[in-house]
């Protein structure tokens, strides 16, 4: 990998940088920075995506054919970093990052006519329905069925830890449509307005206090055939496409941006004591030991982007790879941005958390996040296939002898 400068990209870095200068004002600043969920809350997240959406830059992995921005894997990943070092609301991924790629490879021109640009405007904020109560890692081992019926397929079961359900408009459905022996056969994809008949969302509040994840109840509905992506029994192939792009993000500017809070409120004397958690050579150890992680991230991600825009075939074991290191290093940095603010990391700070609200912090305002986003990113090494399945992947890599 080449690591010096390449002035295209210097150049292109500045574009985005001026852009997020006038875009995100120190007031979206602060709005976006009293949330600790994965993904900013609607109000402002359909926001800054129309904001995008105005300057062509909402689904920047898209290619240009579908409203997308055309830009290479670097000009993804700078664009990725300077929108987390300006501090701007962490869009939902759902709609651009995961049904559309879908749409794209599996769906009819009508399909892609209707859903694309519905995803680019934000006028369908969508959810994903593939985890049910004892199917989670062993996602093939769903039950929640659908059964033709004309021209429908009703559905009845349910699905669980249905991230943003409550909010959504739209939501894509794992459903069993036969009982074949291999278990991974046999199971559709469809998709559906969340107020059709028969759907019921009861919310789950997770330990941080916020309310992300839901049950969902599916009842007698009724979905058009219209409304499968890709043939019956195509689910397994197109959830397998799906979760590649779910698990292969960047996790080392956000890790990154935890570090850099956790160094300014260590080195800030607490209101009450005096005292500041960077002359503890403990935290120092422990921050040191983050920072080599989060920088080891960095690497690792900026090698696959070089790889990949320079056309080499980074092999299916990388996506494992990132998450994996990924929401480590995440957590790791969490760790330590709670660390940093000594006792008053244990404050309760979920009144000042909610969006637009105007509580102050307890403390300092740079206490009121950091134990909450350390809470919500437990759940990092979780969704998306949780570590251990990711090793059990890699395991499976490198006894095969593709070590990658
Ligand atoms: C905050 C949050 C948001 C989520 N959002 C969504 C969403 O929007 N949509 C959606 O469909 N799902 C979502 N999920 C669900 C998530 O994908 C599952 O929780 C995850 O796949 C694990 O499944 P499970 O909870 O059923 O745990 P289980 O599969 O029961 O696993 C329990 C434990 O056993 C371990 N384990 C299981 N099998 C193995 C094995 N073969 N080898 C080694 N260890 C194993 C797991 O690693 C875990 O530690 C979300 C989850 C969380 C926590």
């Amino acid at each position: 990998m080449d690591a010096s400068p390449d002035p295209d990209l210097e150049a292109f870095r500045k574009t985005v940088r001026d852009f997020l200068h006038q875009t995100i004002t120190p007031d979206i600043r602060a709005q976006a920075q009293r949330q600790a969920g994965i993904a900013a809350e609607p109000a402002l997240g359909i926001w800054w995506l129309k904001e995008l959406h105005k300057k062509g830059w909402a689904a920047p992995a898209w290619p240009k054919e579908y409203g997308g921005t055309g830009w290479d894997a670097a000009r993804r990943h700078i664009f990725e970093e300077e929108c987390v070092r300006a501090g701007a609301p962490t869009l939902w991924v759902s709609g651009h990052q995961l049904l559309g790629p879908v749409v794209m490879q599996f769906g009819t021109q009508a399909q892609k006519d209707f859903f694309l640009p519905r995803i680019l405007n934000g006028e369908h904020y969508w959810s994903q329905g593939f985890s049910e109560p004892g199917s989670g890692s062993d996602l093939a081992s769903l039950s929640t069925q659908a059964v033709l019926d004309g021209d429908h397929y009703i559905v009845n079961g349910g699905k669980i830890w249905t991230s943003h359900a409550h909010w959504s408009n739209w939501i894509f459905l794992l459903v069993r449509t036969a009982k074949p022996a291999n278990k991974r056969e046999g199971i559709t994809f469809l998709v559906a307005p969340t107020d059709t008949p028969g759907i019921t969302v009861q919310p789950i509040v997770s330990m941080s206090g916020e309310h992300e994840t839901n049950q969902v109840f599916l009842d007698n509905v009724r979905i058009p055939v219209t409304n499968r992506i890709g043939d019956e029994g195509l689910g397994w192939a197109i959830a397998k496409y799906l979760l590649e792009f779910e698990r292969a993000g960047s996790y080392a500017a956000q890790a990154q941006a935890s570090l850099d809070e956790a160094r300014i409120a260590a080195k800030s004397p607490d209101p009450v004591t005096g005292e500041r958690q960077w002359d503890d050579p403990q935290f120092r150890r422990d921050f040191a030991d983050a920072q080599l992680r989060v920088t080891a991230q960095s690497w690792m991600e900026k090698r696959v982007v070089s790889a990949i825009s320079s056309g080499q075939n980074v092999g299916d074991a990388i996506a494992s790879i990132l998450k994996l290191r990924g929401s480590e290093c995440q957590q790791a940095a969490q760790e330590v941005s709670v660390a940093a603010l000594g006792p008053l990391g244990m404050a309760d700070q979920r009144a000042a958390l909610k969006p637009g609200s105007n509580e102050a912090a307890i403390g300092t305002p740079s206490a009121i996040r950091p134990t909450a986003k350390y809470l919500n990113g437990r759940a990092a090494s979780i969704y998306g296939g949780s570590n251990e399945i990711q090793r059990n992947i890699l395991f499976r890599f490198i006894s095969a002898g593709q070590v990658p």
